[in-house]
């Protein structure tokens, strides 16, 4: 191969350290990003670092530090995004770890299969998928993403290589779905399709007002495949905590299957950070509540818009100026579900902060595989918010406490700021992962919150 050749892998030495940010923008470090486009490529990548640790990143779509590593090495797999075998007989599909689940959906829809599970953005990797085991609208019917792997490859950085599968090296697997990138390199994995006939979502949006009957609309659409809320959370009074219940299943009526068009829109500049703020929210979330004219709204709906609304506009981060974004997203227990979500979001209100995206949702009882999966059976609460560092970190950590006080948890995927204690609480079983780590692996969040070091 010659020296020009993109698919050659670099030397992290030769890579100069540049700074990395998630899709939070909070916080950014520096690192060396190692471009993989081989599976052998994690292997000599490996062997060739002095210092500093590494860890795989996909598309950076996790919001905090949990895909990042200062002054570390960055192994990107995105280059690494091969379909390795489809059989449409069972919806199996094996591919390479750095395919998007964009590019699932690109090859799958038009052959009339769907993802099992997906989260609100299409734009994350397949591994990425796996080590934050993911979860979607279906949550309550579907459990999470880890639920639908059939068997992966784990790479370590000593060379050895185990094929993960419930009965086959079944603590590999366990650890590493949910493990946060942190027990080895995924290099390809295999994943249970679902069939489908059509493109399009039976739609079906309702006005809410209120936890109690947010609460009676889960309970009435338990048996429907999608569910998802969002949430008003600058009003206050008889408007406390109103919103909108969304509810689907894919339609039964076969019609075209074809491909999803391009997303067109960017968003074209860095907004000022005063852009958004309790004022302007209000007004947004007034004006959104108010565009569902009627209390019950029921649509043939594409599938793009209903799962991935906000893919519509790339790079929407940038609307929250330079200083970025931090989201808090808990997961509290049946027992405290109620009493936690209107406790938190008085306590939002309060603040005077406004979350211009709060979503709200009910996860259900399929257990997850995974040894550090997020969900649990209750309620999720997920609130985006501008960072105003005198004003949010203080709020975060007494949510996070009010959190932990509830029973619940917070997700890795989404967080910059929970303490080493309140994760440690929050993750009891974080020792017995330790234990699974790959001694090369190690990211900000996990030094952050578990103080483990590696040496320089
Ligand atoms: C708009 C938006 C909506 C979202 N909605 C949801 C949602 O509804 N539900 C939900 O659960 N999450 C949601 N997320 C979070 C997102 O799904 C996860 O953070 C996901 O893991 C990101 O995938 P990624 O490819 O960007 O991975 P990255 O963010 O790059 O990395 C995430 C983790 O995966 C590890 N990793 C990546 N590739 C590999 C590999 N090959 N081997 C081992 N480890 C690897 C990394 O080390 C890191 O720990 C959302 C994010 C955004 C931006």
């Amino acid at each position: 191969m010659s020296m020009s050749d993109p698919y050659r892998l670099k030397d992290a030495s030769q890579i100069p350290s540049a700074p990395f940010e998630s899709w939070g923008r909070y916080p950014t470090y520096p690192a060396h990003t190692v471009p993989l486009h081989w599976q052998s490529d994690f292997a000599s990548a490996s062997a060739g670092l002095h210092n500093g640790g590494a860890l795989a990143v996909g598309m950076g779509r996790s919001y905090g530090d949990s895909c990042l590593l200062k002054d570390g090495n960055l192994f990107v797999t995105t280059g690494m995004n091969r379909l390795i075998s489809f059989d449409p007989a069972t919806g199996l599909l094996t591919a390479e770890a750095g395919i998007t689940l964009a590019q699932i959906l690109d090859f799958c829809v038009p052959r009339g299969f769907f993802l099992p599970v997906s989260p609100g953005t299409k734009y994350v990797t397949l591994g990425g998928a796996i080590a934050n085991d993911i979860h979607g609208k279906n949550h309550h019917s579907a459990g999470t993403f880890g639920c639908h792997i059939v068997q992966f490859e784990l790479l370590r950085s000593d060379g050895t290589r185990r094929l993960c599968t419930p009965d086959q090296n079944p603590d590999w697997f366990t650890a590493t779905i949910g493990g946060l990138g942190l027990t080895g390199f995924i290099s390809w994995a295999t994943l249970r399709m679902k069939p489908i006939v059509s493109r399009m979502i039976d739609y079906e949006g309702i006005q809410f007002h209120g936890i109690d009957e947010f609460l009676s609309l889960t309970e009435q659409a338990r048996n429907l495949e999608y569910t998802v809320s969002w949430v008003d959370v600058t009003s206050t009074g008889k408007n406390f905590l109103r919103g909108i219940f969304m509810q689907g299943d894919h339609s039964p009526l076969p019609a075209e299957l074809k491909p999803s068009p391009e997303p067109k829109l960017v968003f074209p500049f860095e907004a000022p950070g005063f852009a958004l703020n309790h004022a302007t929210v209000s007004l947004f979330n007034t004006a959104f509540f108010h565009k569902q004219i009627h209390k019950r709204v029921v649509a043939l709906q594409d599938y793009e818009p209903f799962f991935y609304p906000l893919d519509k506009v790339l790079h929407w981060n940038r609307m929250y100026g330079k200083g970025g974004l931090l989201q808090f997203q808990y997961a509290i227990p049946w027992e405290h579900a109620r009493e936690a979500t209107v406790a938190v979001m008085k306590e939002v209100a309060k603040s005077g902060l406004a979350s211009f995206l709060a979503v709200l949702k009910a996860f259900g009882d399929v257990p997850s595989p995974g040894m550090m999966s997020f969900p649990l059976p209750g309620i999720t609460l997920a609130l985006d918010f501008p960072i105003k560092p005198d004003k949010s970190f203080p709020l975060f950590e007494r949510l996070a406490d009010m959190t932990r006080e509830f029973g619940g948890r917070l997700y890795p995927a989404k967080d910059a700021a929970m303490t080493a204690s309140q994760f440690q609480a929050f993750y009891p079983q974080w020792e017995q992962f330790a234990r699974y780590r790959d001694p090369l692996l190690t990211s900000s969040f996990w030094e952050r919150v578990t103080g483990d070091r590696l040496p320089l």
